[in-house]
């Protein structure tokens, strides 16, 4: 496999055809320069060149090539820092605003696929959050008491509920968020592209912006066989931006997240899982997980900071598969990947203009579906003179994520937490057991 191939996932063993995109090898000019394919790069390119913006975007290696391309395809609002952790740090009616741009960010997603023309890349609706501990009578008001601070509709469903549509022994209560739905994601990235294109505007794979410099009123952006010059530029490199910004690139932090499905499973999947919208269980770093292709399950989970393909992937993943859903058997992993997901420090997009007419949208950590929507729309509507949605994220800033040590603080504190799932857990079967004797 070339270096820039796609990896061998199943998104990339059913992805639309697509012509691959050349470098780029001389000078080009533009409003907007982007760096990065993702998703914050796409939906950000999209927007502005919807309103007549000449955009140019450069991609390292492929469009939909980091995590845009490989992830779990679930689209839903909120972010990776946790709402009640918001309201703390920011207020209600704060947070309230945030939740309500990544709401607007689910509906970019929603009405793009309608006017790229692709109903087809939504493959289900609906999500469930379930729980692996009995929440306890007060779970049922807690949840709806959230939902209406953040003028959220996701509701408590009671653990006979969740059993109906799970038969699983793990799982307990659920919150349910109707409007959460999940997707092809390589195919929307190649989809947007196309539609960039459309628009008049350019994109160049297989090249790497290296160097960023100020000049006249503006910037250039160097590459390896030419150079943009442009009046804004948006960093959307993810985790991966590397030194045409060390400042950006050392803020983002790198953590490795696995994804494996299965081969048909025929019947069998159907009778153990019977709902066709998204799941995941509420634990720091639980597990996540949908139906594909009729009968085969597409299951996402773990996070690490060390970013080396494990060799025993399939063997973990479908481990974590019969720790759940025993009753599947023998079940053979059909294709198992790695994806890195880029965190800040606060674990909140960075979204804004960090000095005149450069602009970040990233670090959308494990929720970014509809977040890198939220983020592009917030920069295009800043680039386009109106600062409200971009000064929204503006408590976040874009600090140090600590280098290697922050890495390895944050694998300590991953297993730290990791041990306090597991022990909530268990105590919980201790105690259940000890009421029955
Ligand atoms: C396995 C996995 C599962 C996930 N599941 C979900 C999920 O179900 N739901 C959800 O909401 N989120 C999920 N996420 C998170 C989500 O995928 C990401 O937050 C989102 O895709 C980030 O998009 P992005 O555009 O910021 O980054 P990326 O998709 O990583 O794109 C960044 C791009 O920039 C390019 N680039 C970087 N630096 C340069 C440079 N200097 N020059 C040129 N190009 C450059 C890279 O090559 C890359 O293509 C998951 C992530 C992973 C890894």
């Amino acid at each position: 496999m070339a270096e820039n191939d796609y990896p061998a996932s199943w998104y990339a063993a059913t992805r639309d055809e697509s012509r691959s995109r050349a470098p780029l090898t001389a000078q080009d000019e533009a409003d907007v320069a982007i760096v990065g394919a993702g998703f914050a790069g796409l939906h950000t390119a999209r927007l502005l060149a919807r309103q007549g913006k000449r955009v140019v975007v450069l991609e390292r290696r492929r469009i939909g090539w980091g995590a845009s391309g490989r992830n779990g395809g679930f689209v839903g609002p909120g972010y990776a820092q946790r709402s009640g952790a918001l309201i703390d740090r920011l207020g209600l009616d704060h947070t309230r605003k945030l939740y309500a741009q990544s709401q607007r960010g689910v509906a970019i997603v929603r009405e793009a696929l309608g006017e790229l023309g692709r109903p087809d890349i939504l493959m289900g609706s609906g999500k469930l959050s379930v729980s692996r501990t009995d929440q306890g009578a007060g779970f049922a008001d807690r949840t709806r008491t959230l939902a209406d601070q953040l003028g959220a509709t996701f509701e408590p469903w009671p653990t006979a509920r969740v059993h109906e549509v799970l038969d699983s022994k793990r799982y307990h209560q659920a919150i349910h968020d109707p409007t959460s739905f999940h997707i092809h994601p390589l195919n929307l990235a190649l989809a947007l592209a196309a539609d960039i294109e459309r628009h008049g505007s350019r994109i160049y794979e297989d090249t790497a912006a290296l160097e960023l410099a100020r000049e006249d009123s503006g910037w250039r952006l160097r590459t390896p066989g030419g150079n943009v010059k442009a009046l804004h530029v948006v960093l959307a490199g993810n985790a991966d931006l590397g030194a045409v910004q060390p400042r950006l690139a050392r803020a983002v932090l790198p953590v490795a997240t696995y994804v494996a499905v299965t081969d048909k499973l025929g019947s069998r999947l159907g009778e153990a899982i019977r709902w066709t919208g998204a799941i995941s269980d509420t634990r720091r770093a639980g597990d996540y997980y949908r139906v594909v292709d009729g009968d085969r399950l597409l299951w996402g989970g773990r996070i690490t900071t060390d970013t080396n393909e494990p060799s025993r992937l399939r063997e973990m993943m479908r481990g974590d598969i019969l720790s759940v859903y025993p009753q599947l058997g023998d079940i053979r992993i059909a294709y198992a990947w790695p994806g890195i997901m880029g965190y800040a420090p606060h674990k909140m997009p960075q979204v804004g203009e960090i000095e005149p007419s450069l602009w970040v949208c990233s670090a959308f950590g494990g929720h970014g579906l509809a977040q890198t929507a939220a983020g592009a729309d917030a920069v295009a509507t800043g680039i386009l003179g109106d600062p409200t949605r971009w000064r929204l994220f503006a408590p976040f800033g874009t600090g140090w994520a600590g280098g290697p040590a922050g890495r390895v603080a944050t694998q300590l504190a991953y297993w730290g937490l990791q041990m306090r799932d597991w022990w909530d857990e268990k105590r919980q079967a201790q105690n259940a057991e000890t009421l029955r004797t």
